[in-house]
């Protein structure tokens, strides 16, 4: 579902380019929750924005349900960006708008008669269980809920490919147990695939199959989570599985 092959990404710096993501290449499976790890600065963040070409790859091909990004633009990437859902750390909620019109917003920018994008949003508001607080503004709303109309909203567009970038960073652990059980419940009820990026390996044993551990641009160990928990090869992967233990 989701081939990332060779991907290389660079960014301008003072003493010349720095060599953020170097020669990154996995393979995601349809259906599958695949975590990435890493510590601050590996370059996560910038791994998850180059599948959806926020970020553009200096080299390498990233394919998504087999069409290639990196040679979309205009309308065509618009087109493949709405097979990709995300949510954010700290959820990147309207202030303005209320639960309900958060949700509504890509909707509409694609330009879906009313009647659909009122249905669609009912749908999506009870999925996450917030259908009673439709009308409330993220001011109004916990942390847990905030997240809960962050996936509403990225899902509203019935993506295939779901891109969580520290979706639980911000949340308390109680809090980030519930978002990860909607997440797997999505997962399962949905066929979503996820790719989910953390610097916690509980989340990653929580709701992950298959797990990377990402070092200063490189893969540095990938597996099943399992494995990686009980045999961890690499130092990195070592000190996130002592954090757990
Ligand atoms: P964190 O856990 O703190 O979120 P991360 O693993 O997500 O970290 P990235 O945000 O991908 O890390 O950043 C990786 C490196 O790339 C960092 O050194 C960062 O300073 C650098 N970087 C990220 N975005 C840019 C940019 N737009 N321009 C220049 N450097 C950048
Ligand atoms: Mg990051």
């Amino acid at each position: 579902m989701i081939s990332i092959q060779n991907l290389r990404k660079l960014f301008p710096g003072p003493d010349g380019p720095v060599t953020v993501l170097n020669g990154i290449s996995l393979e995601i499976a349809q259906g599958e929750t695949f975590g990435i790890i890493g510590r601050s600065g590996a370059g996560k963040s910038t791994l998850v924005r180059c599948v959806n070409m926020l970020e553009r790859p200096t080299t390498g091909n990233i394919r998504v349900a087999a069409r290639e990004m990196t040679t979309l633009n205009g309308a065509a990437l618009g087109e493949a960006r709405r097979g990709i859902g995300m949510i954010f750390q700290h959820f990147n909620l309207l202030s303005s708008r209320t639960a309900a019109q958060n949700i509504a917003l890509p909707l509409e920018l694609i330009g879906h008669p009313r009647g659909e994008i009122a249905r669609r949003v009912d749908e999506m508001l009870a999925l996450v269980g917030l259908s009673e607080r439709r009308d409330a503004y993220p001011a109004q709303l916990s942390g847990g809920q905030k997240q809960r109309v962050g996936i509403a909203r990225a899902l509203a567009t019935k993506p295939s490919v779901l891109l969580c970038d520290e979706a639980t960073s911000a949340l308390d652990p109680e809090t980030t147990k519930q978002i990860l059980a909607l997440l797997k419940e999505i997962n399962r009820s949905l066929g979503l695939t996820i790719m989910l990026i953390t610097h916690e390996m509980e989340v990653v044993r929580e709701v992950a199959d298959r797990v990377a551990v990402l070092d200063h641009g490189e893969v540095v160990e990938s597996g099943r989570v399992f494995d990686v928990f009980t045999d961890p090869r690499h130092p990195v992967s070592r000190s996130f599985v002592g954090e757990v233990l």
